[in-house]
C-alpha cells in the first residue's frame, strides 16, 4: 500500500543532514511519497525502514505472466478500485476451454479457428489470449497430446486443466518452455501440484472454499516456491463470484493483504451463449484478470473483446490517432477533403464510411486532444483557427487542385468564420458519419 509523506517521515533518521539533496528529511519524505526520488539517496536509512519502503513500493496486486515470448499475457499490477480514479492497467485475458476427449483433428480445427479470431477496432487489434485444455479423459498421454495440438494450432497462450498430477506432469512436458498457467491448485492436490509448478516455474491458479482458505493456500504456494498466482473464484453463481472478485480487490488495495494481492481467474461454462456473455461482461468490469469461456462459436466473444478495450482504456486520456492528413484510396487533385477530429472512435467511424463510399478522399484529422467533434467544439479545441492551422501545417492545398472543405454537420455554425479564416470554401457535410457514402457520391 502506498505510504504518505508523513508515514515515510516517521521512519527516516530526522537529522536533516541534507546529504540526500533535500533541506529536510520531511522534504525528502514528501518527494519519496510522490516517487520523485529513490529511497537509496538517503545513506542513513535503517534496514527496517528500507524493508518497509521496498514493501510499500511493490504493486498491491502482483503482475503475473501467462505464456512466453512477446505474445504472453500479463495481468495484474492494478492499483485502483474504480476506473475513474486512475485507470485499469493490464487488460484481462479472455480464452477458450477445449476438452481433451475430442478427436485430435477436431481439437486442431477448433483451436485453429479460435486462435484466428482477430479484428481491428479504433486502430487496435483485438483478439483472445489463451487456450485452455481440460482433462476429461483418464489418459495423461491423451491430455498432453491434446494440449500440444491445441497450443500449436491456436498460437494462444496455454492453460492446463489437468485432473491429476500425472496429467499435469505430461502436459508440462508437452509444452515445456511455454510457461502455461496451471488450473488449478486446491487443498486436495497442493502437495502434488505445487512441486511441479515450482520446478517448471509456471503460474498457478488457486482455489479455496473461503477467503481464509484461499489465503492459506497462497501462503503455502509462496513458501513452496510458486510466486506467480491467480486466485480462482470457482464455479460460483454470478453474485458470489462478483463478491469474491470485489473482496479480493478491496483486501489487496485497501487492507494491504499481500496474500490476496493477485489477479483473479473465472471460468464460465455450461450456459447458453447469452448468459455467458452477460456474466463475462460483469467479470470484465469487476475485476477478473482472466476469463475462461466454454463457447461453441468464437464469435460469441467479439462483444467481450470490445467491452474489454473500453474498460481498459484510460478514462482521462481518450484514444487518439496522430493528427495529420490521411489519404484514403487513390486520392488525387479532385478528391474531396474532409475535416474531423483526432478522437480514434470518430476518425475510424468516418474512415469506415469513406471507404465504403469508394470515393478516394483526404481526411484531415485536427488535433483536438482526442475529443469528439461536438465535445471539442464546446471546449474550443475544434475551432476555425485550429482547422486553418492544420490545413497549413499538413500542406493540404498542395494535395488538391480545388479549395473545398467538408466539415461535420454538427459544426455547421462555424462555416462562415472558417471560410474567412482559411480562405477555403466550406461545404457542410452530414451530421452523422453514416450519411457520408451518399453525400460523397452525390458531390459534384
Ligand atoms: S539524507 Fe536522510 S537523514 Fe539526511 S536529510 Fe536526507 S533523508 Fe534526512
Amino acid at each position: 500500500m502506498a505510504l504518505s509523506g508523513l508515514d515515510i517521515y516517521k521512519i527516516l533518521p530526522k537529522t536533516n543532514c541534507k546529504e540526500c539533496g533535500f533541506v529536510t528529511c520531511l522534504a525528502f519524505a514528501m518527494q519519496l511519497a510522490k516517487k520523485g526520488v529513490e529511497a537509496g539517496k538517503c545513506p542513513y536509512l535503517s534496514e527496517e525502514a528500507g524493508n518497509i519502503l521496498a514493501d510499500a513500493g511493490r504493486p498491491p496486486i502482483n503482475l503475473v505472466s501467462i505464456g512466453s515470448g512477446e505474445g504472453c499475457l500479463k495481468v495484474g499490477n492494478e492499483t485502483v478500485l474504480f476506473r475513474h480514479e486512475e485507470k485499469f492497467r493490464n487488460p484481462c485475458g479472455i480464452g477458450f476451454i477445449i476438452d481433451d476427449v475430442l478427436p485430435e483433428e477436431q481439437i486442431k480445427r477448433t483451436a485453429s479457428r479460435l486462435g484466428g479470431v482477430s479484428f481491428e477496432r479504433v486502430g487496435q487489434i483485438l483478439k483472445p489470449d489463451v487456450i485452455a485444455v481440460r482433462q476429461s479423459s483418464n489418459s495423461a498421454e491423451k491430455f498432453a497430446a491434446a494440449v500440444k495440438a491445441a497450443v500449436d494450432a491456436s498460437g494462444l497462450n496455454p492453460v492446463l486443466m489437468p485432473s491429476d498430477a500425472s496429467g499435469l506432469r505430461a502436459a508440462l512436458e508437452a509444452v515445456k518452455g511455454a510457461a502455461p498457467l496451471i488450473y488449478r491448485v486446491t487443498k486436495d492436490n497442493i502437495r502434488e501440484f505445487m512441486p511441479l509448478a515450482a520446478q517448471a516455474r509456471v503460474p498457478a491458479a488457486v482455489y479455496g472454499d473461503t477467503l481464509e482458505e484461499q489465503a492459506e493456500l497462497v501462503k503455502e504456494l509462496n513458501g513452496g516456491g510458486v510466486a506467480q498466482i491467480l486466485l480462482d473464484t470457482g464455479e460460483q453463481e454470478p453474485r458470489e463470484r462478483i463478491w469474491r472478485l470485489t473482496q479480493w480487490r478491496r483486501q489487496a488495495l485497501k487492507k494491504n493483504n499481500r496474500l490476496l494481492g493477485y489477479p483473479a481467474v473465472t471460468v464460465l461454462k455450461g450456459k447458453d451463449p447469452y448468459s455467458v456473455a452477460v456474466e463475462a461482461a460483469g467479470d470484465i468490469c469487476k475485476y477478473a484478470g482472466l476469463i475462461l469461456l466454454e463457447v461453441s462459436e468464437a464469435e460469441e466473444t467479439l462483444a467481450l473483446l470490445t467491452l474489454r478495450q473500453n474498460i481498459y482504456s484510460d478514462p482521462q486520456k481518450p484514444l487518439q490517432i496522430e493528427p495529420k492528413v490521411y489519404t484514403i484510396g487513390n486520392a488525387g487533385k479532385e478528391s474531396p477533403v474532409l475535416i474531423t477530429t483526432n478522437f480514434s472512435l470518430t476518425y475510424f467511424t468516418v474512415l469506415g464510411e469513406v471507404e465504403s463510399s469508394k470515393v478516394p478522399s483526404y481526411i484531415v484529422s485536427v488535433d483536438t486532444e482526442g475529443m469528439s467533434v461536438l465535445t471539442a467544439w464546446a471546449a474550443e479545441k475544434f475551432t476555425p483557427e485550429k482547422i486553418t492551422d492544420s490545413l497549413q501545417k499538413f500542406g493540404v492545398s498542395g494535395l488538391v487542385g480545388h479549395n473545398r472543405l467538408i466539415i461535420p454537420g454538427y459544426v455547421a455554425m462555424m462555416s462562415g468564420n472558417l471560410e474567412e479564416k482559411s480562405g477555403w470554401e466550406v461545404v457542410v457535410g452530414p451530421k452523422e458519419a453514416s450519411g457520408l457514402p451518399a453525400f460523397l457520391k452525390n458531390l459534384s
